[in-house]
């Protein structure tokens, strides 16, 4: 089956047909670096990660540029406020960028480019457009005229008529329409400046995503992305830019992510305060980001509660227990594993539904829902309670072992070794749930003492009393108690 993507240019699902067979080029418009980012920022990346993935996993080379804007209003307003320079500024949020991104552990971007080491070929795009008269210079700022661009509009659906109606107050008087917008600008004292044909200034946004595109992957690609907010005026813009200069498409598949609602009411309350990724991180799990985020197709909008925290938790150590069964199972068993025909095809059988589920305009839900699919068949083995195993279980185990690291892989999920996680989730619920850890233990201790007395009744009372704040008795095993999850 073909790949299919929605194109937000024709407003529908199209077979994807790269520019060059076996290798695709996509650039993602990247963070401003003036802050932490939060976990709206990280939807793209985390999406952007599996797109790339999946298509080299059908043996495409993939070259993916995502940049860093590091010259920007708010990053000035920042230095200012902290009395030091722009790019202290910058170099401290990449580095935090870094920080956050490799703790997700996405896959590294072939280019991170920034605007600052982009200058001589932005001051060159906007030649390009002045020489082919899309552009015009009033006092040392030069403007795009998008009156002068035929295509203005055509991915937004936006008609400049309309955009003018809006545009009734606060036009620039030097502006020959009223939503031409800056390329070039001078810089005011103190703030970041370069030498350039219209005097010492500065970039316009837009300018930079088409001058790096152009200078790392050439005048057309394949497929470009973004939030949904990024579509107007940010990337209308960088058409108008790049084909005003270069006469030919830009890219040929616009993809857009849809936001992580903040303002929802339904919004987690405990999420008040963690909405950047650090904080989320360090108060949840980067693992439940993720499967959070792809537990949901990327053109959803998705808000996040604590009901859908709770589940993912819950998932998450459905499969870890099964991953864990399944590793210890391997080591148990001497012989060489042996294969069960049934689950072997139904995992044969997921494969093919993955594959029309990604091949689906990444519809990653589905995915989710299919590897679930697959964990629910290896318990339905039912060993996890037999004591001896058999090289049936070995067998079974090492091939659902391979399987999920495969979609472990290309989702940057289910890698983290099963004890250690099942742990940390385990200490993520009783922070949510606001559990007296110490009254557990105490609890425990007390119903041990009564079935040493053969006291029947107080034990139950006590496990009763447990179950009612949520914990579950682990009788036999190496931890005594976990919090339960609903499922
Ligand atoms: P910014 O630094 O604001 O330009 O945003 C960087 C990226 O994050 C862009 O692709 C935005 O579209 C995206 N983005 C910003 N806010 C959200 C959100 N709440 N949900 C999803 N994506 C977002
Ligand atoms: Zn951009």
């Amino acid at each position: 089956m073909n790949q299919q993507i929605y194109n937000t240019m024709s407003g529908k699902k199209e077979i994807f047909k790269p520019l060059k067979e076996g290798e695709v080029k996509m650039y993602l418009c990247g963070p401003t670096v003036y802050d932490f980012l939060h976990i709206g920022n990280f939807r793209g990346a985390i999406i952007f990660n599996l797109i790339r993935n999946w298509f080299e996993e059908q043996g495409r080379k993939v070259t993916f540029v995502y940049n860093y804007t590091d010259v920007d209003d708010k990053i000035i307003k920042r230095a200012n406020e902290e009395g030091v320079e722009c790019s202290d500024i910058t170099e401290r949020f990449i580095k935090e960028f870094e920080t956050d991104f490799g703790r997700l552990g996405l896959k590294p971007h072939d280019y991170r480019p920034r605007v600052t080491e982009h200058i001589p070929q932005i001051i060159e795009l906007i030649e390009g457009i002045q020489k082919n008269g899309k552009a015009y210079e009033v006092e040392g700022e030069v403007f795009y005229d998008t009156q002068a661009f035929e295509g203005y509009g055509k991915l937004s659906k936006k008609k400049l008529d309309e955009l003018e109606a809006g545009h009734r107050v606060d036009v620039d008087g030097r502006k020959k329409n009223p939503q031409d917008f800056v390329l070039w600008k001078p810089s005011k004292a103190g703030e970041p400046s370069w030498d350039s044909p219209w005097g010492k200034g500065r970039p316009g946004w837009h300018i930079e995503c088409s001058a790096m595109v152009k200078s790392i992957l050439g005048e057309t690609i394949d497929i470009h992305g973004g939030g949904i907010d990024l579509i107007f005026p940010h990337h209308e813009n960088e058409i108008a830019q790049s084909e005003g200069c270069n006469c030919t498409t830009y890219a040929n598949y616009w993809v857009h992510n849809e936001f992580i609602n903040f303002g929802a009411e339904k919004m987690s309350k405990s999420l008040g305060n963690v909405i950047t990724a650090r904080n989320f991180m360090e108060t949840y799990h980067p693992e439940i980001l993720k499967y959070l985020f792809l537990s949901a197709h990327y053109r959803t909008k998705m808000s996040i509660t604590d009901d859908k925290l709770l589940q993912t938790i819950s998932a998450l150590n459905r499969i870890y227990s099964s991953l864990l069964l399944a590793s210890s199972t391997v080591k148990k068993v001497d012989a060489p594993g042996e294969m069960d025909k049934a689950f072997g095809s139904k995992l044969k059988e997921l494969d093919t539904k993955i594959t029309e589920a990604l091949n689906d305009d990444f519809n990653t839900a589905e995915m989710i829902s299919f590897i679930f699919e697959g964990v629910r068949a290896f318990n339905a083995l039912g060993f996890a309670n037999k004591g001896k195993r058999n090289p049936i279980h070995k067998g079974c185990s090492e091939a659902f072992l391979s399987w999920m690291k495969k979609y472990g892989e290309m989702s940057a999920l289910f890698n983290a070794d099963p004890e250690k996680i099942l742990n940390e989730l385990d200490e993520v619920l009783i922070s949510m749930k606001d559990i007296d850890r110490s009254k557990v233990e105490e609890l425990i201790t007390k119903r041990a003492q009564a079935r040493e007395a053969k006291d029947w009744a107080q034990a139950d009372e006590i496990r009763d009393e447990l179950a009612a704040m949520d914990i579950e008795l682990l009788d036999g095993q190496a931890k005594a108690w976990r919090v339960k999850v609903s499922e």
